[in-house]
């Protein structure tokens, strides 16, 4: 099993050391890991976000646990050399195109949540983001019309393997889960919708166990609000599952807590490649402090074991473990505690030795 290490900047180098003590006390055999720069961090190196060293180790890796990248240092580079290119140009390199998101309230932590309690305690869904296409990647430019105004244009489409390869990776992740599909799209608006919805209909014909429903964009924003706990498995689009995974983390309350999945399409030994990593940023605010939250990256690795690796009891018992310290109270910054990094990480060892 080989992983690529992509500690990043800012707090990614900690929360990844973090998530490597938790992975080291497995005690995995034939595990190989890979280290490589990505972000500020390559740039300054070797100057580029994205050295082709780093993505030939991706290559050639079962999976990819990515820390974060980003430095304020660096906001006056060109596009192409800022440290946020490096998760664009990885994405597509690796042909990443599945983005998972789960969003769950911990018990004990409904309060950090914008929600009333109750209804925070009852999400656990996971958003199925399509990441390579939509009008994200379609054709794009600036005009001028024939009065002389000018008109900025953006093209939306979406072929039919596109829909069907993440519809199948999200009825898959329902198999796994509650068993019910929500598709979000505009269907009463969009042509792109109405074709995605019936791919989407017909590849749920192959899942015979899985409950089905369409939903409208707008409506699904409103009820992920209203009643987060209908959710299951939320399947959709690039632009609107680019909204509606960062509302459905919202609601659970914390964003040093919660992990993400970018899957491709290449198969491994065990399970599917993918890059993993938390969905927080490098927060130059806090770095070097032993201020941050090192359970997103734990959950994160988690997600990678799981997927790509096919350790699902791995998996199991390090989200037992976190959960476990977050139920002994013990608690970041981020969720109004004074836990360090250090203090966190040790307390889910410990958790995941009892566990064992
Ligand atoms: P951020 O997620 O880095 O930080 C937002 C706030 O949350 C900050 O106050 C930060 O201290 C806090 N925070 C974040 N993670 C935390 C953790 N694990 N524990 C405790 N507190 C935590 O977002 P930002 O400030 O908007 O962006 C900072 C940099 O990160 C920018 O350069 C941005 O482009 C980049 N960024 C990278 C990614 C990524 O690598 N995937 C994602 C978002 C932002």
């Amino acid at each position: 099993m080989k992983i690529a290490v992509f500690p990043g900047d800012g707090i990614g180098p900690e929360v990844t050391q973090a998530a490597l003590k938790v992975l080291d006390a497995l005690d995995l055999p034939d595990l190989t890991l890979f280290e490589g720069d990505v972000g500020a961090a390559a740039y300054r190196r070797h100057g580029l976000p994205l050295p082709s060293e780093t993505l030939e180790i991706a290559k050639s890796a079962d999976a990819v646990l990515f820390g974060a990248v980003g430095d304020p240092e660096c906001d006056t580079l060109t596009r192409d050399l800022r440290p946020e290119q490096a998760i664009l140009g990885l994405r597509r390199e690796l042909g990443l195109f599945a983005n998972l998101r789960p969003a769950a309230g911990w018990p004990g932590l409904e309060d950090l949540s914008p929600l009333k309690p109750q209804l925070a305690r009852g999400i656990d869904l996971l958003v199925v983001r399509e990441l390579t296409g939509d009008v994200y990647f379609g054709a794009k430019g600036e005009r001028t019309t024939k009065g002389g105004e000018r008109e900025g244009w953006d093209s939306m489409a979406y072929r039919e393997s596109e829909v069907r390869r993440i519809a199948h990776t999200a009825f898959r992740a329902a198999e796994r889960r509650r068993g019910k599909v929500t598709s979000v799209d505009k269907a009463n608006v969009l042509e792109t919708s109405r074709v995605w919805r019936e791919i989407v209909s017909e590849v749920a014909a192959e899942y015979r166990g899985i409950a089905l429903e369409h939903m409208y964009v707008d409506n699904a924003a409103m009820q992920m609000v209203r009643s987060p706990g209908q959710f299951d498995v939320v399947l959709t689009g690039n632009l609107f599952g680019d909204i509606l995974s960062d509302q459905a983390s919202a609601c659970v309350g914390s964003i040093g807590l919660l992990p993400s999945a970018s899957l491709g399409e290449r198969s491994t030994q065990y399970g599917t490649f993918g890059m993993f990593e938390p969905i927080h940023g490098s927060a130059p605010d806090i770095v070097g402090q032993n201020r941050a939250n090192p359970m997103a990256a734990i959950l994160s690795l988690a997600m990678l074991l799981r997927h790509s690796l096919g350790r699902a009891a791995e998996a199991a018992r390090i989200e037992r473990a976190v959960g476990a310290v977050l139920g002994n109270g013990i608690r970041g910054a981020d969720l109004g505690g004074d836990a360090g990094t250090d203090q966190i990480t040790d307390a889910v060892l410990q958790e995941m030795r009892q566990i064992a």
